[in-house]
């Protein structure tokens, strides 16, 4: 039995954390780890290749790219339990915070699909973890499957892994407490390693030397010895000393991919937003760009057609108050609307 810590975050909230970092334990079952999305040394070399294929460089997109997501819920064979639809779409929501500043934003595609099997309910190992990512895969999305307990927070996939899509635990997704671990997973769907990363060339110089070949190969990200249980009032309080000498570790508590509590992680920086589009645009071909289109206004009915209806419809919404109907998004709802949508209705929908 994995038993998670709890430690008391900055605002006195109780947050999960990881236990000690081994892949195993004795009984055979899995420690609880906070992310085991783990680089194989053969993955590690694979990344770094790509790094020197320039694959992660020079492709930010010119506009929002949307990227659907498609939600499974594990639920007993009984169909009983499961995550609840208002944790997914706040998942959502923290995963459009997340992103924002890479030019990407996140759509649920389809309703939740439910995968009533007792067996993935509550999963005890990565290879259940494996297992359940092969159940129900929906192309063109990224596959998010979410469980009643697992050894970890969330699993996921790098572009290169055999196995694709995202495994979550329950407890780690959708809380006001914990809004990092939604958007931490899809960064290593995007080719993002932890901060604290060794697998490629070893840890990361305090002095950012070695940034391009060893930590997580982002040079903007300083170096970090790994802040799991060592952060308070989100700063680090641990005392590891540098690992070439010279700077003191002075590293990234705020940072997605980092293991620093929950409710410090807030953002990416320009040098993780530009890899992870550049991996969006050269190595996630397969994500389809259009599942998340924005409606289009004038569509009123959302019947992909633009018709005498969607006026009925417009001045209906207008006469309930409905925020659509302000048109202009001047904050009020008068006849200009009315002249704004004929305007829009006119401009027609691609
Ligand atoms: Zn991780």
């Amino acid at each position: 039995m994995f038993r998670p810590q709890v430690v008391r975050g900055a605002a006195g909230a109780a947050v999960l954390a990881a236990g000690p970092l081994a892949p195993g334990s004795a009984s055979g079952q899995e420690v609880f780890r906070e992310c085991a999305t783990v680089l194989t040394p053969g993955e590690a070399a694979r990344a770094l290749r790509l790094q020197a294929a320039g694959a992660y460089t020079g492709a930010a997109p010119e506009a929002v790219t949307r990227i659907g997501l498609t939600f499974h819920v594990v639920r007993t064979s009984a169909g009983t339990g499961g995550l609840e639809q208002a944790r997914l779409d706040q998942a959502v929501i923290d995963a459009n915070w997340g992103f924002a500043a890479m030019g990407v934003q996140f759509c649920q595609v389809g309703p939740t699909r439910f995968i009533d099997n007792s067996a993935f309910y509550s999963i005890t190992s990565t290879s259940q973890a494996n297992a359940l990512r092969l159940i129900d895969v929906v192309p063109g999305t990224i596959n998010c499957y979410f469980v009643n307990s697992a050894p970890f927070c969330g699993i996921s996939s790098f572009t290169f892994s055999s196995v694709q899509g995202i495994v979550y635990n329950n407890s780690c997704v959708g809380l006001p407490t914990n809004r990092s671990t939604f958007p931490h997973e899809i960064g290593h769907y995007f080719d993002l390693f932890h901060t604290h990363e060794t697998g490629m060339g070893g840890p990361e110089c305090t002095n950012g030397s070695n940034c391009a070949t060893a930590g997580d190969l982002v040079c903007d990200t300083p170096a970090d010895p790994n802040v799991l249980g060592q952060v308070s009032n989100c700063l680090w309080v641990g005392s590891a000393s540098p690992p070439c000498g010279g700077l003191p570790y002075n590293p990234p508590v705020r940072n997605f991919m980092s293991y620093s509590d929950k409710e410090c992680r807030d953002h990416y920086t320009p040098g993780q937003n530009a890899r992870g589009a550049a991996t969006l645009a050269n190595l996630r071909t397969e994500l389809s760009r259009t599942l998340c289109a924005p409606p289009c206004y004038p569509d009123c009915t959302s019947d992909g057609a633009l018709n005498l209806s969607d006026f009925g419809c417009f001045t209906t919404k207008f006469a309930l108050g409905d925020a659509y109907a302000d048109c202009n998004q001047d904050g009020a709802r008068n006849l200009s609307d009315f002249g704004c949508f004929q305007t829009k209705f006119a401009l027609g929908c691609p």
